[in-house]
């Protein structure tokens, strides 16, 4: 059972939120890094207490993200290049699938920075401190009690 206590922190800007996510850290206080080990991310960040690992489905936006960086600057331009000729098949295929499968692990950190930067610059109010004061959230409300469990 973790139990955290959300700290105050100053309004975020969406200039620090790209900087937080290219960097990969807390998107909300920018103290801490998402990662506790190479590819396991923080279930919340240990300095401001935010969720950042939020359960099913959100690992979604990382997934896309990887798989769209991995074939469309990858895969697809070294397919390319064999169908037209300037790569042996052979050698097309084999850089192709072992790109395919290398970058998602090399990109698996840089995709979650960008999808949580992502997230809070499209839902910058859902950022715990970019919310008002007598900010009445429900969802704040749901993180509390999904920590206790
Ligand atoms: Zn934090």
């Amino acid at each position: 059972m973790e139990e955290f206590q959300l700290q105050p922190t100053p309004h975020v800007t969406r200039r620090q939120l790209l900087m937080r996510g290219l960097r990969c850290q807390c998107p909300n206080c920018g103290q801490t890094k998402l990662f506790k080990t190479r590819l396991r991310i923080h279930r919340y960040c240990s300095n401001c207490g935010m969720r950042i690992e939020r359960g099913d489905g959100y690992y979604l936006g990382p997934l896309c993200i990887n798989y769209a960086v991995a074939v469309f600057t990858f895969v697809l331009p070294t397919l390319l290049l064999g169908f037209f000729g300037y790569i042996a098949t052979k050698l097309t295929l084999t850089i192709a699938a072992t790109g395919a499968l290398l970058l998602p692990v090399l990109l698996y950190r840089f995709s979650w920075g960008c999808w949580l930067m992502i997230y809070y610059m499209c839902l910058p109010d859902e950022l715990h401190a970019n919310r008002t004061a007598d900010c009445d959230d429900l969802s704040f409300e749901e993180e509390r009690r999904t920590r206790t469990k």
